[in-house]
């Protein structure tokens, strides 16, 4: 098939009708197109481009996309999606499941690492790639969930009466339908001792035309508080689509919170994690984590050592109000919460 790539402001015009889910099935996912569209040259990144593809996928919604600057390969949005040589690279201690999750899963789709929180991995699917995902091997195939599974995950909250809060995740929930998505919100907060229901989600930024009226329905519904946990990891991602989609959200009362990982070449600098705040704080969401890198299989080349991670906190100490510092974690295996890294430096 042949198809005529848009210029930019066509696709920008037309982006302005198109539903979510066409936006979704319109993402680029070749190395070769995500080059293109940036302006950069090939013959430079798309050997790497390539390799780094056929070990997980390139996947980048418009919306993200139409955020980067043409012709800078060192944009903080595109370093995020585009795969590089390094990828394919092993590094001493860097492992395919560094959470060591596989072992966490109580039954089909529902992992349980903490007392009073559960997991469900309601979908496998993401609506973009990031290179630095610590579930890039993740087997989801093998969560995916049957209707028997569904009753048997709503079983094992009804006797579990520790669990009193359900964190909808994946891949990412919010590329499910708002029908599946209701139905869960509905059978998980019918269980008397949920007293709240989680979203860990990137798609409101990614493709904020997700924030649409059905998802609205169903998120003002259920009788526990909604919370959504974000994951914006540079300012330059927030823009007025993003700002005005978080505005919907927080108007139906659900919580907004964010949580970042630090990445080299992203977000390792103070002004960067600054600016980050307040344009989260602007977008009426608040920092709740940024994680310290998880030694993940083939992103060992966005490793922030913890000593200049902390280093950076200890200069957002200074020049932000404490409630707008994320808290600096990292997830040890085994642990029975996030594991926060002190600042004693
Ligand atoms: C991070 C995580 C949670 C949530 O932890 P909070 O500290 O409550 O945000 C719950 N379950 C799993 C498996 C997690 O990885
Ligand atoms: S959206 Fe989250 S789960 Fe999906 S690839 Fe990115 S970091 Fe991983």
């Amino acid at each position: 098939m042949i198809q005529r790539t848009p210029t930019a402001i066509e696709a920008h015009r037309a982006e302005d009708t198109r539903t979510w889910q066409q936006l979704l099935s319109s993402s680029v996912t070749s190395p070769q197109a995500l080059l293109e569209r940036l302006e950069l040259t090939p013959e430079r990144w798309l050997n790497g481009a390539r390799s780094g593809h056929a070990l997980f996928p390139v996947r980048v919604p418009e919306p993200f996309l139409n955020r980067m600057r043409k012709g800078d390969p060192d944009d903080p949005l595109l370093r995020q999606v585009l795969p590089l040589t390094a990828e394919s690279e092993t590094a001493d201690g860097y492992v395919r499941d560094p959470l060591a999750e596989s072992g966490a899963i109580q039954t089909t789709g529902l992992i349980r690492k903490y007392r009073s929180r559960a997991l469900l991995m309601v979908t496998g699917q993401c609506a973009i790639n990031c290179r630095y995902c610590f579930r890039r091997h993740f087997p989801y195939e093998d969560q995916r969930l049957s209707p028997s599974d569904r009753n048997q995950v709503i079983e094992t909250l009804i006797s579990s009466p520790e669990i009193n809060e359900v964190i909808l995740s994946g891949g990412d929930p919010l590329v499910a339908s708002d029908r599946l998505l209701a139905e869960w919100a509905d059978s998980i907060t019918r269980v008397p001792h949920i007293k709240r229901l989680r979203l860990h989600t990137r798609l409101p930024v990614v493709i904020p035309q997700r924030v649409c009226d059905a998802l609205l329905d169903w998120v003002k519904n259920p009788p526990v508080p909604v919370v959504m946990v974000l994951h914006i990891n540079h300012p330059a991602e927030i823009d007025a689509d993003v700002r005005a989609a978080l505005g919907r959200l927080a108007d139906a009362g659900v919580t907004l919170l964010n949580q970042s990982v630090i990445l080299r070449g992203v977000n390792d600098t103070a002004d960067v994690l600054e600016s980050l705040s307040e344009a989260l704080f602007a977008a009426g969401v608040l920092p709740y984590y940024l994680h310290a890198f998880d030694p993940v299989r083939g992103a060992h080349h966005f490793d922030v050592p913890d000593e200049q991670a902390q280093s950076l906190i200890q200069q957002l100490l200074v020049r932000l109000p404490g409630f707008l510092v994320p808290r600096l974690v990292r997830e040890v295996p085994g642990e029975q919460s996030k594991t926060p890294l002190n600042l004693h430096l």
